[in-house]
């Protein structure tokens, strides 16, 4: 097991309507093992978890389901953080992304709102997130890991 070593804030606020949890995904195997998702309803704003910059986003996408063939269809924010370690935020509303490639953003700042585009699964509107290395230059190459959260 391999745990982060930058220290993360929750990147959505926490309040008791929010449940929070790491294995109700059928997505959550294998490199997606450490991934977490944060249950919430539409238009939740998504904070950065950590500083970096921005180097990916989707959201032209108005498709999602239950079904796994929506894989391919959810929106996303994608940033780099210090060690080479990338935080992303999935499942993003339409036009949900605040931030563009090449941003900068701040621990704490909002740089989008949350849907329910792509493979949600049975959990209906939620933020997937989580925090992976790179293996290799392919983009399918990398590992999810144990998230060590800021207190
Ligand atoms: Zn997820």
């Amino acid at each position: 097991m391999t745990t982060t070593q930058n220290t993360y804030a929750y990147p959505v606020q926490i309040t008791q309507r929010v449940t929070i949890t790491y294995d109700a995904s059928p997505a959550h195997v294998g490199k997606l093992e450490y991934a977490v998702d944060f249950i919430v309803p539409e238009n939740t704003p998504i904070l950065a978890a950590l500083d970096g910059g921005v180097v990916d986003v989707k959201q032209d996408s108005n498709v999602g389901g239950e079904d796994k063939s929506y894989d391919t269809q959810g929106n996303y924010i994608e940033i780099q953080h210090a060690k080479n370690e990338y935080s992303i935020y999935e499942h993003i509303r339409q036009q949900g992304s605040l931030v563009k490639i090449g941003d900068k953003v701040k621990t704490g700042q909002i740089i989008g709102y949350s849907g329910k585009t792509g493979w949600i699964a049975h959990l209906g509107p939620h933020l997937h997130f989580d925090v992976h290395i790179y293996l290799s230059n392919n983009p399918e190459d990398y590992q999810t890991l144990k998230i060590h959260w800021k207190e």
